[in-house]
């Protein structure tokens, strides 16, 4: 399988002197299901946001697409985020808005500021941010405040505005570590399905050892 993400020497130390990373080189093949397994603290979750440039790290390389973007800034840096779709613990939806403007919110990075602020999406946003829903299984509530969802369902709409983004990899920090046992599995299928159906590379992070061995390719 080909490289998409090549991680080398990788080092992250905080203002504060925690050396949350050290030394850490990978390589994330195109098409796989990869899960970071690490106990909390461990640095799982600075790896993920070094990736998708929440964070900087202090040295080393991560090459995409054949360029080293460990530090780069400004537009090409909001370009390689718009790449990298990310899903969270704490799901991130704007809880007052809607399920399907929260969906349609992971189109912002390619949508004008302008329009974005009124609120304006094409039709054919609107017909996708549609068909994502259906594919979590949850276009039954696109008109819901996604305050109203269950943490399971939120997690979902959160995958399909991840999806919004036709990104190249899905970062998943800890996604399932809020919901419990049964629905962890539901979100955990989903976003099987989609590393299976739409090809869509996947790294996520995980301690739960039983659905690292049931979901992980690697
Ligand atoms: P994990 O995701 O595996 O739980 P983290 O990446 O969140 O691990 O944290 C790794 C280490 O870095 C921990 O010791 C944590 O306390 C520390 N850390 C995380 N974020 C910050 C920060 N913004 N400032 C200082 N230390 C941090």
């Amino acid at each position: 399988m080909r490289s998409l993400l090549s991680i080398k020497g990788l080092e992250k130390t905080y203002p504060n002197g925690v050396k949350a990373l050290q030394g850490i080189s990978l390589d994330v093949r195109q098409g796989e299901f990869l899960v970071i397994i690490g106990l909390s603290g461990s640095g799982k979750s600075t790896l993920l946001k070094c990736i998708n440039h929440l964070i900087e790290p202090s040295s080393g390389e991560i090459i995409f697409e054949g360029k080293d973007i460990a530090h780069v800034t400004g537009p090409e840096a909001q370009h390689i985020r718009q790449k990298m779709a990310m899903i969270f613990q704490s799901f991130n939806l704007v809880e007052r808005h809607s399920v399907l403007s929260n969906v349609l919110m992971g189109a912002l990075s390619r949508t004008s500021t302008l329009k974005s602020i009124l609120g304006f999406f094409s039709s054919d946003e609107k017909i996708k941010a549609m068909e994502y829903l259906k594919l979590v299984g949850i276009d039954d509530k696109a008109y819901y405040r996604a305050g109203q969802l269950s943490g399971g369902q939120k997690q979902r709409v959160a995958v399909a505005r991840a999806l919004m983004q036709n990104p190249k990899i899905l970062l998943a920090d800890e996604p399932v570590a809020s919901l419990d046992p049964a629905t962890c599995h539901v979100v955990m299928d989903y976003l099987k399905k989609i590393n299976q159906e739409l090809g869509l590379t996947v790294v996520c992070n995980l301690h739960f050892l039983s659905l690292v061995r049931q979901y992980a390719t690697r």
